[in-house]
């Protein structure tokens, strides 16, 4: 597991994990950032993926995987995250969900670097350590029992979600 501070849609991994929501339309936050460097070809795909396999839209805790377009990173995972209410509507379930299926998406395509945002932490609300915690225990765990990937990174954009992260790290 790796921690670097940046903007996720410049790293030079397999693939990316897209905080989307459940539209896979494109949004804000990280989902319009991945949307705007990546290109139409991203928004093609998501829109295919919504039409033919979940006409109601992906629900939380679910992922689906796309081309990256122009991004560095040859494949995009969406997810949907849970937004926070209360934290007794599932919300810590539904975040664990969306690590394990993006790993496990990772796994299957046979990807072997990849890179999270701290889903659900921004327009959705979700408290940053708690996530953090939840983020670090899945990927350990997942990288702790499949050779595939080998390397995670953990992108945060701001100071104190890097320290955030740094603790959740240090902790586990
Ligand atoms: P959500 O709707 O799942 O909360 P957001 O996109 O609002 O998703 O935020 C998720 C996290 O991604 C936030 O912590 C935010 O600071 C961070 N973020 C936003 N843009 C980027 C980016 N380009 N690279 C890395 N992290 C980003």
């Amino acid at each position: 597991m790796r921690l670097v501070q940046g903007d996720i849609t410049r790293q030079p991994v397999a693939a990316i994990v897209n905080a989307a929501n459940s539209s896979l339309l494109g949004g804000g936050g990280v989902d319009g950032a991945i949307h705007s460097a990546g290109g139409a070809k991203i928004l093609e795909e998501c829109q295919q993926i919504r039409a033919t396999r979940y006409p109601q839209g992906l629900p939380a805790g679910e992922a689906v995987i796309t081309s990256g377009g122009r991004l560095p990173a040859a494949h995009v995972i969406h997810t949907v995250g849970p937004e926070w209410n209360s934290g007794h509507k599932g919300e810590p379930e539904l975040l664990a969900s969306c690590y394990r299926n993006s790993l496990r998406l990772a796994t299957e395509n046979n990807l072997k670097t990849l890179a999270f945002p701290g889903i659900s932490t921004g327009i959705y609300g979700y408290p940053k350590p708690a996530a953090a915690a939840v983020a670090v225990r899945e990927v350990r765990q997942w990288l702790g029992t499949h050779t595939v990937p080998t390397t995670v990174t953990f992108v945060v954009f701001d100071d104190e979600s890097r320290r955030i992260y740094e603790q959740a790290l240090a902790e586990i």
